[in-house]
């Protein structure tokens, strides 16, 4: 078997063998540019090195050695050579790239005689001993895992020794001293000498290379981005070329086109008389690629077209690294480059345009999760490096906020109402803090995990939230929160990256995203392909005509019970709760109608003749009443009642479970004034719309069903309120009734569901909590630790389990269709926005997903890659 491949032999389509550098290596050398000779040890042979006790056999190291013979020939340099020696980089290469994890060994080859070779070929013996001892340190830290601190310990003692400030300054004679030592720390620490045979280096650098698949941060890495453990990674062995030779030579990182912008311009720096290292390391400040055309028109112009040629080579923008030696260009390396969301989108549209790729491909190229960068203002990267990052909490809701800080809803809307901006920072929010929330820049919370309600709302609003920030210990009693030992105070400014969960002191300052005209073209072709609807999830007329705005087809999920919280209809709400007998329970029901009914005509306006579900009222009762002393006397005396009333009420109200409580249809079964109270609204606005010219479709939707007869009882409640407010108008509205699928009973008895409802929709929040028995908002705790000990990928709250949970929701829509087959079905659980559980509703021919407007073009992208 074959284990090793010059670069000749290779091609692109050869990553899995050959990992992605050593594929391009090969294509680009086939492609005739100047690329420095050499060969790779394939991701197999690292494979089967750990099948072998980590041993590299005998076999392979013949390979090797057969190779660098061939290696010497084609350069006319030999390994250890006084005259003229060869010198070899090697390198990892997985077969995706996994930035800055694994080991990399530059000038390998040097020994006692080379380096003077080294000394005589480049007429720079300053240079020869600088390559010599940054060589022995790599060697010793990546292949013998010797401290790196005890190199720069001796470094450090010359330097100072000689009154040199920087490492250049060092002369020949003080790095030979260096080197020398450094050979000396070799021996204490290895007990033997510093390895002089080429070959030895070869060999233990290659298995040091293979060994670093294995590090703990590569492992780590691997685990974030899903790659798989058994991939393995090649070993590129190539010689080396220097950009440090004099002036005539140099080294440089380019990009096809401008990786933040998307410009069609070449954008890159380079450094004459410098190594690769120089131009990270920022010791000197490199200089724009374009002056390069003015300093070696020759070499630009060579630069220029194999940039080019790459680019409609692999179809898409290049990210290159360049060598020049002595007025000659070589290429190390090229690969699709990094770039931001916009860039993304420009690049794809650009290169649709100039015919290098479908549409199809280019939709296949902008990841959805990286879009929603697009619709928020951000913070402006070059502020955030002079901001304090106080913390890190979960990237709940994404956005840039800065505000002053306040720990209380009402605090912070009357810090609002004096024009100050606010970030509220709690525990975690509950219902009661919808309003401090709509007028909060952004919200922090220490508690709860991706489906909180702090997380679920903000994203809802659009507005940015971190949550979860652990490290972050709010006192809300006291008004202040601690991170370490800093305190923060009530008015004190932060700032909050919801796309980052990173918390800095003060304001940063942010900037605008720009939505391109590209932005809109490249929209209109995902709406081409995509099959699956997107509807949005809003209670507000704001927040629907945002979605209208970012392209949804309608409401999926309007939460009425956020409703209920606002100003002034909270009392008569309450009054509702408290209410001993239906007679007075109607009273305070009539006294909320009108407000639902404003509600839903403001709701329908918007909407403008898009479909609008409203889900009927949701959480259990008690959520509506207040429960510290301060508040329940205020009710009190709003209602004009004696304490005790409420105080019995809360007792009565009580639950051990309320999740699994008096919520949802058990509700309105106890309850149908309240359902016949909300859709009575809904037809009421209904009608007051059609007959203004607005077209109306409403879907009345009641949550958390778990059976036939059930559903059917408050059903026909609900139709028998609606059938008395069209003969009351003497007008009828086309609407349609369904429900909820969110308990695993549901999903079991979707057959005899589905004859009695024209629509389900999953809940997939209370489906997960349900058929896992974990908590929503609990739960994030443990999860992480399942994640972080590989037992989950991901949390199923924000990506749907689709062994467990999709395999009810396969079989719940199969059952249902098969039952009624006008049956319309979706999902509008938080699930409902995330690209890989779209790709499993496409797949199970759903008709539509809901999230959160600020989610919708995130959905509609990504319904359109689970087309192609
Ligand atoms: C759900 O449970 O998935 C859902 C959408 O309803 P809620 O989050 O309001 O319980
Ligand atoms: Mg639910």
């Amino acid at each position: 078997k074959k284990y090793v491949y010059s670069f000749k032999e290779g091609n692109k389509d050869m990553r899995s063998l050959l990992g992605g550098k050593g594929a391009n290596l090969a294509e680009m050398t086939n492609l005739n540019l100047n690329v420095p000779n050499g060969f790779t040890v394939t991701t197999e042979a690292c494979n089967r090195f750990y099948e072998e006790n980590e041993e590299i056999w005998q076999d392979l190291e013949n390979e090797i050695i057969s190779h660098l013979h061939e290696l010497e020939s084609s350069t006319g340099k030999q390994f250890g050579s006084t005259e003229n020696p060869l010198l070899v980089s090697v390198r990892s290469g997985a077969v995706q790239s996994m930035p800055g994890m694994m080991d990399t060994i530059l000038n390998l080859g040097l020994n006692d005689k080379s380096v003077i070779g080294l000394a005589n070929k480049s007429s720079n013996e300053r240079f020869a001993y600088d390559s010599y001892r940054r060589f022995i340190q790599m060697f010793s830290d990546v292949a013998m895992e010797i401290p790196k601190a005890y190199f720069d310990s001796v470094l450090d003692s010359v330097k100072e020794e000689n009154n040199r400030d920087k490492d250049t300054e060092l002369t020949a004679d003080e790095l030979k001293e260096i080197v020398e030592k450094y050979k000396k720390v070799y021996k204490r620490e290895m007990n033997e000498d510093f390895p002089q045979d080429p070959i030895t280096q070869l060999k233990l650098a290659t298995k040091a290379v293979f060994k670093s698949w294995n590090n703990q941060r590569a492992k780590i890495y691997r685990k974030l981005n899903n790659i798989d453990d058994k991939l393995g990674t090649a070993v590129n062995i190539q010689s080396m070329v220097f950009g440090n030779m004099g002036e005539n030579s140099g080294t440089g990182v380019a990009f096809s086109r401008n990786p933040a912008t998307g410009d069609s311009n070449v954008f890159g720096e380079y450094l004459m008389n410098a190594q690769g290292e120089d131009v990270v390391a920022g010791i000197r400040t490199p200089k724009e690629i374009h002056t390069l055309k003015e300093q070696m028109p020759e070499v630009y112009k060579e630069f220029e077209d194999t940039i080019k040629r790459l680019e409609s080579h692999y179809k898409d923008m290049q990210d290159l690294e360049f060598t020049i030696e002595e007025g000659k260009l070589f290429i190390l390396q090229t690969r699709n480059g990094k770039r931001t969301s916009s860039a993304a989108i420009n690049i794809a549209v650009d290169l649709v345009n100039e015919g290098l790729i479908s549409k199809e491909e280019a939709i296949m190229r902008v990841s959805p999760d990286s879009i929603s960068q697009l619709l928020h203002p951000n913070f402006d990267p070059e502020d955030i490096k002079k901001s304090t990052l106080i913390s890190k909490g979960l990237a709940a809701s994404p956005g840039a906020a800065s505000g002053k800080i306040y720990f209380t809803s009402e605090k912070a809307k009357l810090a609002a109402q004096n024009g100050e901006k606010v970030v509220i920072v709690r525990q975690e929010t509950s219902p009661e803090d919808i309003e401090g929330m709509i007028i909060a820049e952004g919200i922090l919370t220490s508690r709860g995990g991706m489906t909180s309600h702090a997380a679920v709302v903000a994203r809802g609003m659009g507005k940015c939230c971190v949550a979860g920030a652990s490290e972050v210990k709010v006192d809300e009693e006291n008004e202040v929160m601690r991170v370490d030992s800093r305190e923060y105070h009530t008015g004190d400014i932060i700032s909050i990256d919801g796309s980052t969960g990173e918390i800095f002191e003060g304001e940063v300052k942010k900037i605008n995203p720009t939505l391109s005209g590209n932005f809109e073209i490249f929209m209109k072709w995902v709406d081409e392909i995509k099959r699956l609807k997107i509807k949005a999830n809003a209670d507000t007329p704001q927040d629907a005509t945002q979605a209208i705005e970012f392209g949804a087809d309608g409401i999926g999920l309007c939460r009425t019970e956020h409703m209920f919280f606002k100003e002034n209809r909270i009392i008569a709400v309450r009054e509702m709760i408290i209410a001993k007998n239906i007679i007075d329970r109607k009273k305070a029901l009539d006294k909320i109608i009108p407000f639902q009914r404003d509600d839903f005509y403001k709701m329908f306006k918007a909407l403008n003749g898009h479909s609008f579900t409203i889900r009927l009222l949701d959480p259990p009762l008690h959520e509506f009443i207040p429960h510290n002393e301060e508040d329940i006397k205020k009710l009190a005396e709003e209602l004009n009642i004696d304490k005790k009333v409420i105080h019995d009420t809360i007792i009565e109200l009580a639950e051990v479970n309320p999740m699994l409580g008096h919520r949802g249809l058990r509700l309105a079964v106890t309850y149908p004034e309240i359902y016949r109270m909300q859709v009575r609204a809904i037809m009421e606005a209904a009608i007051k719309c059609k007959k203004e010219g607005i077209s109306v479709h409403p879907e009345i939707m009641i949550p958390l069903s778990i059976d036939r007869d059930e559903l059917n009882f408050v059903k026909k409640e609900i139709m028998e309120e609606i059938n008395m407010v069209f003969e009351e108008n003497s007008e009828k509205i086309d609407y349609k009734v369904g429900t909820m699928i969110e308990t695993p009973r549901a999903t079991i008895l979707a057959g005899e569901i589905a004859k009695v409802a024209d629509f389900f929709s999953y809940g997939t929040n209370d489906l997960t909590q349900m058929t896992y028995g974990f908590s929503r908002d609990d739960s994030g705790k443990f999860i992480n630790e399942y994640i972080r000990k590989g037992i989950f990928e991901k949390s199923p709250f924000e990506t749907l389990d689709i062994k467990g949970i999709g395999y009810l929701i396969k079989m719940c829509t199969e059952n249902g269709r098969a039952s009624n087959p006008n049956i319309q079905i979706g999902v509008c659980g938080e699930t409902g926005g995330d690209p890989q559980s779209i790709k499993f509703y496409n797949e199970i021919n759903l008709d539509y997903v809901s999230c959160s407007p600020y989610r919708v073009p995130i959905a509609r992208l990504a319904a359109a890659q689970a087309e192609i």
